[in-house]
């Protein structure tokens, strides 16, 4: 693990939160991707950016284009805190 990667670790909220910061990525159909959030049981708020589609007459097309931004899925209690979280959303 690099100096950096423990860097994002420890400032994960503030990283979150500069989002705007972080380098665009672009999918197959060179469209900028947006970071997305997943709520799925194993990667609660694990950032990933998908194609957002593009209007191509009147079809929407999408690629197959997916990549996480979070390196690594949420574990120990950053996961179980995540994972209150979505429950109260959810309420
Ligand atoms: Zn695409």
């Amino acid at each position: 693990m690099s100096e950096s990667d423990n860097f994002q670790a420890a400032n994960s909220d503030s990283i979150i939160s500069s989002s705007s910061t972080e380098q665009a990525v672009k999918c197959a159909c060179n469209l900028t991707t947006h970071p997305m959030r997943a709520w799925t049981r194993n990667n609660p708020g694990r950032r990933f950016v998908s194609c957002r589609g593009r209007r191509v007459g009147r079809q929407y097309v999408k690629c197959d284009f997916f990549q996480w931004v979070d390196q690594e899925p949420p574990h120990g209690w950053q996961h179980l805190a995540l994972i209150e979280t979505r429950d109260i959303i959810n309420e």
